[in-house]
């Protein structure tokens, strides 16, 4: 059976990517800081391992606020690309806006619900979690103690 093969792109096009395989873990996330640097009231991360993804076009830039948390986009158009946090080994979460099928993916728990706008309702049953999803390193702390 052929692998699952995902593609994506930028708003312009300058940067595109594909992604192989399944993700391991999808969620919403209500986070402050994401909501500001992607400017939507909340996401929808696809978390892949590293040597799942490739770029196919293009070469995005880096921004990092936080120590440890490496945030890419397009230089040219701005679009939100990908999340790395150095407490979450082998974990890249690509934006679901930048996929060519953002259709095909379910998340599967809410992350940071107690950031969430008070006007998004939800009347699915996924887990709700307060803080990150996902089992974070704790020698590298939390993005906010940083
Ligand atoms: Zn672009």
């Amino acid at each position: 059976m052929e692998s699952r093969i995902e593609t994506g792109a930028c708003f312009c096009g300058a940067i595109a990517a594909e992604m192989q395989g399944d993700p391991f873990w999808i969620c919403f996330d209500h986070d402050d800081d994401c909501r500001r640097a992607i400017g939507s009231p909340l996401t929808i991360w696809i978390g892949y391992r590293l040597d799942q993804f490739r770029l196919t076009r293009g070469q995005p830039r880096e921004f990092s606020k936080t120590r440890g948390i490496v945030r890419s986009f397009c230089e040219k158009c701005g679009t939100s690309i990908a999340y790395r946090d150095e407490g979450l080994n082998d974990e890249l979460y690509v934006t679901i806006g930048f996929f060519d099928h953002p259709e095909r993916f379910r998340p599967q728990a809410h992350a940071y619900w107690r950031l969430r706008l008070p006007c998004l309702e939800f009347s699915d049953d996924l887990p709700r979690i307060d803080t990150y999803s996902r089992r974070r390193d704790p020698a590298f702390g939390n993005p906010v103690d940083r």
